[in-house]
């Protein structure tokens, strides 16, 4: 397979351990993947991502990087602290919907001096558009990173999560993830095709967009980056709705998911994403969805950020 230049970011391999009490409370083997301390900003799986983006912008020249999201973005704040430790000019252009104040990923976005700007849309073209604006009035050379960083570039991040999973000698039957841009999840699913045939990738969505059609159309582009010759489908992988009343909108089930993490195993998920993940996690534990030897790895993809600007 082909293989693309990649930034050290991070620091790898995060590790990957059992959750004693929940699985014993869920009647199966649950296992956490510590993306949360992938060791850049406060973790998170977006550090993965721009090991690769960022890779690719340094190859061609730019000096600002542009990137976006909602106002407590954990993606727009991990591409800003990658850019200081690389030297780079991030310029973050986000949504200003659901702004709050200088709180979570804002406070820590204004402590490493970042160029914020809100904007009153909810278009990612009219953002995009805007990128372009400023990026000729800085008339510096610029790269635009997609929202969440999730496209086949970045996804390659995921594809090697699952190869390093490997590489640490564990075997699952179940990988279960958040899926809000969707790089995260088809990496997964595209790294489980390659490298762990028998494990079943289920993402579960925070959002409303069309995640199946989604998560194929980034495996396939990544397959197609890395020269994989496979076919992919449909029916290589699970979703299931946990957005609840909205994208970054606690949810009852999330909610209760971050307070069991947090009662019995001292870990802290957050209500956007891998709260909601986690409930899903639960759901399917209680529809018998896993033997009680099925060993079920949980994704934890960070979001500590987002945590401290949610009132729950
Ligand atoms: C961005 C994010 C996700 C979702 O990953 P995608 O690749 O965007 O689907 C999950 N958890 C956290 C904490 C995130 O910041």
């Amino acid at each position: 397979m082909k293989a693309f230049e990649k930034l050290a970011l991070g620091v790898f391999p995060t590790p990957v351990h059992k959750l004693e009490n929940i699985s014993r409370l869920l009647g199966t083997q649950v296992y956490i993947k510590r993306d949360d301390m992938t060791g850049l900003g406060l973790g998170g799986n977006k550090v993965r991502k721009l090991e690769y983006l960022l890779a690719d912008a340094k190859a061609k020249g730019a000096q600002v990087v542009f990137t976006t999201g909602g106002a407590q973005s954990n993606h727009a704040m991990l591409t800003a602290a990658a850019c200081r430790k690389l030297g780079m000019t991030p310029v973050l252009i986000l949504k200003k919907r659901g702004v709050t104040a200088r709180q979570g990923n804002q406070l820590l976005e204004h402590l490493m001096g970042v160029d914020v700007r809100l904007m009153d849309t909810d278009s990612y073209e009219d953002i995009y558009a805007e990128m372009d604006r400023v990026g000729q009035e800085m008339g510096k050379p610029y790269y635009k990173i997609p929202c969440g960083g999730s496209n086949a570039l970045g996804t390659l991040g995921y594809v090697d999560c699952v190869r390093e999973i490997r590489d640490q000698g564990m075997q699952f039957d179940h990988i279960i993830c958040a899926e809000g841009s969707g790089g995260t999840m088809a990496g997964l699913a595209l790294g489980a095709k390659l490298y762990m045939p028998d494990t079943r990738v289920t993402g579960m969505m925070v959002d409303t967009d069309p995640f199946d059609r989604i998560t194929v159309d980034l495996m396939r582009e990544a397959a197609a980056l890395l020269h994989a010759d496979i076919v992919i489908s449909r029916e290589d992988f699970d979703l299931r709705d946990m957005c609840g009343p909205g994208y970054a909108i606690s949810s009852q089930e999330g909610n209760a998911a971050v307070a069991m993490m947090a009662e019995q195993e001292g870990l802290f998920l957050d209500p956007v994403y891998t709260g909601k993940a986690f409930a899903g996690l639960i759901a399917m534990a209680e529809e018998g969805a896993f033997a009680p030897d099925d060993r079920v790895l949980f994704l934890h993809s960070g979001g500590a950020g987002g945590l401290f600007a949610v009132e729950m």
